[in-house]
């Protein structure tokens, strides 16, 4: 699974002092990068120091020439960059904020922060792990009046922005109701008095839901209710923002989107990889590993394939046995690594000079078959012939040239294939003792 790898979504601008420097030193840093935190490197752990921490020494009364080895500052862990962001998780919580991702021998590769980790993963965990008050910047469609406000100056700043509803607050920002375009209408046709103040029509009371709950918990509390949005509200019960429900579901499943496409990419790349990999085995399980051409057992297969449809069809169907003249000589003057290309230069021949659709095997040794689905016995003795003479002008470097000799029979209807080869390896035979270098049929012996 294509989950991130903590060095692709970690920060690499990371600022840091180290524990044995003075906290006025960290505020440097901070100043000159603009950064709200800086890393404090110590000897087998890193913290980080923040701006609180440093209102908070001046609140103590520290001097900022103190060492930061003297603070107590928020350790931070760390994690190895090549590992991803599913085993960061683990490590967040209410109060790890930065998490150190360190290169192998243990310095500082980056910093991930909570978001970094809970955007690069699933749905599920996201809408856990995400507050909501991190999204309160959305809602942008959020209206919210005061409850003294008068309908008739609402109603066309709703229709202008779109907006399906308003929230009603009272002095202090509290939401006391809610009034939808809906509502509206039933006051337009019922003639209601517009030029009253949106307190008199609203429905009430509105519930809220507090901004550190999770997007999980607001989900499933809209979906209790039955509402299309959430009222958000900090620690006073204040508004803070409105949410809807396809901003909270979109925002979280497009992340996930993403995630799986990558992830359906790189299923794809596996796919093939094995795809490819099954045809090498297949390829090793029939053919023969030196010269490539088929081995004994897919020669088999082929040939019952081919004796059906020879049936079927009742065409011709001939066989070709051949097996190189002398060939231990080769071995026993050149050695066995000659003896091998010799080999290899008869079958590139042989898959040269036959058809596509002959099938073309090794036998065994120095002993080639090659079965020609639609050749009758002359055309196959011709053909014979004419390879025997392709393997005799070969010129092979150290043992200059050779010779092979032919046994050729055809297929009949009643045949089982070991009779054919039977009578192919008999007529191969008449061949060698024939003086060899020459071809023989069925019909000869
Ligand atoms: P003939 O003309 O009667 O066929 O004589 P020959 O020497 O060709 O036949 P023989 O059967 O006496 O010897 C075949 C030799 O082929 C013996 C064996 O070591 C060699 N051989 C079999 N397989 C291989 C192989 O894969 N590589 C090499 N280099 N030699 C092989
Ligand atoms: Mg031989
Ligand atoms: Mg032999």
């Amino acid at each position: 699974m294509k989950f991130p790898i903590l060095s692709d979504i970690a920060s690499t601008e990371v600022i840091s002092v180290n524990i044995e420097d003075s906290t006025s030193k960290a505020i440097e840093q901070m100043l000159m990068h603009e950064h709200r935190h800086v890393v404090v490197i110590g000897e087998n752990c890193n913290y980080i120091i923040s701006i609180i921490n440093i209102l908070d020494l001046k609140e103590k009364k520290i001097t900022l020439e103190t060492p930061l080895s003297n603070l107590k500052l928020q350790e931070i862990p760390s994690i190895n960059k090549n590992k991803n962001v599913l085993d960061a998780v683990e490590y967040l919580s209410d109060n790890v904020e930065y998490i150190c991702v360190t290169n192998d021998d243990g310095s500082i590769y980056g910093i991930l922060t909570h978001t970094d980790i809970t955007s690069n993963i699933d749905p599920e965990t996201l809408m856990e792990n995400y507050r909501l008050q991190d999204f309160l910047t959305l809602g942008h469609k959020m209206k919210w009046v005061n409850k003294n406000e008068k309908i008739s100056d609402l109603i066309s700043d709703m229709v202008d922005s779109a907006y399906d509803n308003v929230i009603v607050v009272d002095d202090d920002l509290k939401p006391i109701g809610i009034l939808t375009t809906k509502d509206i209408m039933m006051l337009i046709k019922t003639q209601t008095d517009l030029n009253v103040a949106v307190k008199a029509h609203m429905s009430m009371p509105v519930d809220s839901i507090h901004k550190n709950a999770s997007i999980k918990e607001a989900v499933n509390f809209i979906k209790k209710k039955h509402y299309k949005r959430v009222i958000v509200v900090d620690d006073d019960g204040k508004l803070t923002g409105i949410i809807s429900q396809k901003e909270l579901i979109s925002l979280t499943y497009s992340k996930w989107v993403i995630l799986m496409k990558e992830y359906q990419e790189e299923l794809c790349e596996i796919n093939s990889l094995l795809l490819n990999q099954n045809k090498e085995y297949e390829n090793m399980a029939f053919t023969d590993s030196l010269t490539g051409l088929y081995n004994r057992r897919k020669f088999s297969d082929l040939y019952l394939s081919s004796f059906l449809a020879f049936k079927q069809r009742h065409n011709e169907m001939s066989l070709i046995m051949l097996d190189i003249d002398h060939f231990k000589k080769v071995n026993d003057s050149y050695g066995h690594d000659v003896g091998d290309e010799v080999l290899v230069k008869v079958a590139h021949t042989l898959l040269k000079s036959f058809r596509n659709i002959d099938i073309v095997c090794r036998w065994g040794g120095e002993e080639f078959i090659a079965l020609l689905p639609t050749a009758s016995l002359d055309n196959a003795t011709i053909l014979a012939e004419k390879i025997r003479v392709h393997i005799e002008e070969l010129e092979i470097d150290l043992v200059g040239h050779i010779s092979a000799s032919f046994g050729v029979a055809q297929v009949s209807e009643d045949d089982e294939m070991q009779k054919v080869i039977n009578r192919a390896d008999k007529a191969l035979h008449l061949a060698k003792e024939s003086g060899r270098n020459c071809v023989k049929t069925q019909n000869d012996i």
